[in-house]
């Protein structure tokens, strides 16, 4: 007999490791009833059986002969029956996805009541206002999510019941208030053209539906393409009895963090409010209290909050986010799951749970993921700038971010996603509003906690978010806000600190971000596990030294034309370019050496103790040229047959000459060394110079001087010649002891293919991955990107930029045999990447595959590289 596939599980039969199967909510539940927690029964519809919605009609009715048997199953244990008119069991529907997606699709409460029931539920509770106020709520939930009925007129309509009742806040309405709004929310939904199911079987099977269907609405769609999430998930159903948080004053609901989602700190952070049900506080209408005034109110539901949390905390062993509802003094545990953070929240909370020996230092390492630290290296606002502060609201997201503001979440996202720095500002914001909210720099909403929809979104991203900023009056048809007496008007510049919750009138400075101690620690211990050491490409001493101090273990590309762009030396260079005799080029690379001289001595001593890896000269040469406008300019007024208008000319001239029509293909890195040997030959002399005077006084110096754009076995052996014969000149004239290698860069395909004959001159091998990919391709480097590439990636021929991230299938193939190449006649080469992908955590993670000895990247992105090197050792980073 073939066994038919279990589409339901009662939370009694699930446990934490489930949850591509029952999503986390659900795995979670079933793991919170099996170790004894109060969690009210109920079962789960797998992500499985989402699937097979999507695949086959009427699904749900294949399956409904089960549901009833859970359904059963709950009823037994709650003591309660669905539909029944005496003791009726309402339940909650919610979607569970196996990654959390907190807000993105929907949640029906209170399922179950109609005219019937709402009355047996009165007389239950002994308590009318409570029964109808969860009636009107499920109308309210049910149609929107279900009956797709526009919210708006359910809120014009609860706005007229508090004014009819005198009340500022809804759980004031008394019964009869609320009796007149079922009436008329029922009316509102047949004006819609929808007919409300009376009928709970009814109402829960499009309830399921509708969860099903949540998956792929385009909110849905949005936040997993944000959070690459894959669309084959699916989201799991789960069927909860409800236990009530609006039974009075005895009677709450909240949410809590086990630490601080902000900065992380080790307390509980939480809100909560009373006499109310989940949405409220999460909506962000009315604004909750903190968790530490439960303690005051409930002391004896704070005292096991405060327990369960932290069991919680030691079960998962990571910071929990648990929502929690507490009905006549009764605690329940709605959900649990690892709490979304801040980067420097997961920085900290890493290293203190490590401390604490909850966790293990692979484990610290492996909860901060490489884009988290990227947010942490974002500029922070100056503190010695003036600020203008109109107003403070609640720290909801920590950073700085500077725009223009706007009041509206489709130009937020239109404007934000044209470059332009905007400010989201909004009384609160809705799962609709995500595309704005990822557009713009920052979010200031007037309504809602730490825990509202803004702030979790917002720290989901990284963006700064100022919350519950309560007296800023928003004005959303004029396009203004006022608080204070100050009126800010659509597109004036406005300032955020997420940090400490300031708001302040136009733009402040922003400064470099500072490192933490616990960053600090996490990023050694990261260092411990990598396989790859992090070097950084650095062409100036004080690159160098920003290196150094965020981690780096050398240079690995310090270009040398880079510092021949300086405004006193371009000239000189230029001379040097178009120099037609070896004598006057030679005239020209003695003023050069004295000044790369100066650069070395800068960068080695910065760099004491650790290898510093000089390249010879790369210019594609068209940078250097003169620009013969300019020149031609330069000659009116001038008599022909005069000595400068023929110097002119005959620059002009030479110019002309060296014009090429493929500059990245030309005249350019060893070719140069190959044609004109004195400018390599004076770079030598000037790297040995400096090497050997720091040397002499006492300083360890490692040069290793890199060969670019080699292609031949003849180009690398002639050039390792000429920086040895120039290296053992300088080295018997001063002396002084001292080791160097001379390697190659691996750009050219070809390069790659007998990297064995390069091998046998070349001491070590770095991968210049960015003319590899543009050899590889045939793709220009300076023009790719702003042609086609953005558009081949929208059409999928990319999933990503191969300048960005590296092309494991070819230009990665062709790295591949160069490392097997390259060991096979020099074993112990020393082997590593100096494109641009050597910061990008997926191409770092491939060069862990190669077992390259480093990976180096500019100095900013060297943190980001460190983690992701551990991350790759530990496997995580694939
Ligand atoms: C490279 O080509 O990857 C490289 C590092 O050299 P450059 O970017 O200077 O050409
Ligand atoms: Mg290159």
């Amino acid at each position: 007999m073939v066994e038919s596939t279990k589409y339901i599980y009662d939370f009694s039969e699930g446990s934490a490791d489930m949850r591509t199967l029952l999503g986390g909510k659900g795995a979670n539940l079933a793991q919170m009833w099996k170790i004894g927690l109060p969690v009210p029964p109920g079962f789960i519809i797998t992500t499985e059986a989402c699937h097979k919605y999507w695949e086959e009609k009427d699904f749900i009715a294949g399956i409904w002969d089960d549901v009833e048997a859970a359904v059963a199953r709950v009823e037994k244990l709650a003591g309660k029956k669905f539909g029944s008119s005496e003791n009726p069991l309402l339940v909650s529907v919610r979607s569970g996805a196996p990654v959390s997606m907190p807000g993105m699709m929907d949640t029906i409460l209170n399922l179950g009541l109609n005219d019937d029931t709402v009355a047996a539920l009165a007389k239950s509770a002994g308590d009318e206002r409570f029964a109808y106020d969860s009636y009107r709520r499920f109308i309210q939930m049910f149609s929107d999510v279900v009956l797709e009925v526009d919210l708006e007129k359910f809120e014009e309509r609860l706005a007229q019941a508090r004014e009819n009742a005198g009340v500022k806040e809804d759980y004031k309405i008394p019964a009869e208030e609320l009796k007149k709004l079922v009436v008329d929310y029922k009316k509102i939904v047949e004006e819609a053209g929808c007919t409300f199911p009376t009928d709970p079987w009814v109402q829960l099977r499009l309830a399921i539906d509708a969860v099903f269907r949540s998956w792929n609405t385009p909110r849905a769609i949005t936040y997993r393409k944000i959070n690459n999430i894959p669309a084959e998930y699916g989201t799991a159903v789960n069927i909860v009895t409800m236990v009530f948080g609006n039974l009075g004053d005895d009677c709450g609901t909240g949410v809590c963090f086990t630490r601080s989602p902000s900065n992380g700190e080790n307390k509980l952070f939480g809100e909560y409010l009373i006499n109310a049900q989940g949405e409220d506080v999460v909506a962000g209408i009315r604004t909750p209290v903190p968790i530490a005034s439960l303690e005051k109110a409930m002391p004896e539901v704070y005292k096991e909050f405060h327990r369960i949390a932290k069991l919680l905390e030691t079960h998962y062993r990571d910071a929990q986010d648990i929502e929690f509802t507490v009905e006549r003094g009764k605690l329940y545990i709605l959900q649990t799951r690892n709490g979304k953070r801040t980067a420097s929240a997961a920085v900290r909370i890493a290293m203190d749970m490590l401390h604490e020996g909850l966790i293990d230092a692979e484990t610290a390492v492996s909860r901060v993921a490489p884009e988290q630290v990227e947010q942490l290296l974002h500029p922070q606002l100056d503190p010695k700038a003036k600020r203008d502060m109109i107003v403070k609201g609640l720290p909801a997201s920590p950073g700085a971010a500077v725009g223009k503001v706007v009041f509206d979440a489709d130009e937020a996202a239109e404007r934000g996603g044209k470059g332009e720095a905007v400010i989201l500002v909004r009384p609160e914001t809705t799962p609709d509003d995500i595309h704005g909210l990822f557009a713009a720099q920052g979010v200031l909403t007037s309504h809602g906690g730490m825990t509202s929809h803004a702030a979790v979104v917002a720290r989901g991203l990284g963006k700064p978010c100022v919350s519950g900023a309560e007296s800023v009056k928003i004005d959303l048809v004029a396009g203004t806000f006022s608080v204070g007496g100050v009126t800010v008007k659509k597109d004036d510049f406005l300032t955020l600190d997420g940090t400490n919750g300031d708001v302040i009138l136009g733009k402040i400075e922003l400064i470099e971000p500072q490192f933490d101690e616990n960053f600090r620690e996490l990023l050694e211990d990261a260092d411990k596990i990598s396989n790859m050491q992090v070097w950084a490409n650095a062409d100036t001493p004080e690159d160098a030294r920003r290196a150094r101090s965020f981690g780096a273990k050398g240079i690995g590309l310090c270009r040398t034309e880079h510092m021949f762009m300086a405004a006193e030396r371009l000239p000189v260079m230029q001379e040097m370019v178009v120099a037609t005799t070896t004598e006057e080029r030679v005239a020209q690379l003695k003023k050069l050496e004295v000044m790369q001289e100066e650069d070395f001595l800068g960068i080695f001593e910065a760099m004491e103790g650790l290898p510093v890896t000089v390249r010879l000269l790369d210019p594609p040469l068209h940078e250097f040229l003169p620009k013969i406008p300019e020149l031609t300019k330069a000659l009116e007024g001038l008599a022909p047959e005069s000595a400068e208008a023929k110097k002119i000319n005959a620059t002009i001239a030479r110019a002309r000459e060296l014009h090429e029509q493929n500059p990245m293909l030309g005249f350019r890195g060893c070719r140069l060394g190959m044609i004109f040997p004195e400018i390599y030959e004076m770079q030598a002399r000037a790297i040995f110079n400096a090497a050997c005077k720091l040397t002499k006084k006492g300083l360890r110096i490692i040069p290793d001087i890199m060969i670019p754009l080699v292609g031949t076995q003849e180009e690398m052996k002639s050039m390792r010649k000429l920086v040895d014969e120039t290296g053992a000149a300088v080295i018997k004239e001063t002396g002084v002891k001292l080791e160097y290698m001379v390697g190659t860069m691996i750009e050219l395909p070809r390069a790659a293919l007998v990297a064995d004959q390069l091998a046998e001159y070349a001491q070590f091998f770095s991968f210049g991955t960015n003319d590899l990919t543009q050899t590889t391709f045939g793709y220009s480097r300076d023009d790719a990107e702003g042609k086609f590439l953005g558009q081949y990636v929208e059409m999928g021929v990319f999933e990503e930029n191969p300048f960005a991230r590296l092309d494991r299938d070819g230009v990665g193939a062709l790295m591949e045999i160069a490392v097997g190449k390259g060991r096979s006649v020099r074993p112990g080469i020393q082997l590593g990447i100096c494109g641009e992908h050597g910061g990008n955590p997926s191409s770092i993670a491939f060069c862990n595959k190669l077992k390259l000895n480093y990976v180096s990247c500019s100095p900013f992105r060297v943190p980001v590289a460190r983690l992701s090197a551990a991350l790759a050792a530990l496997g995580v980073l694939k």
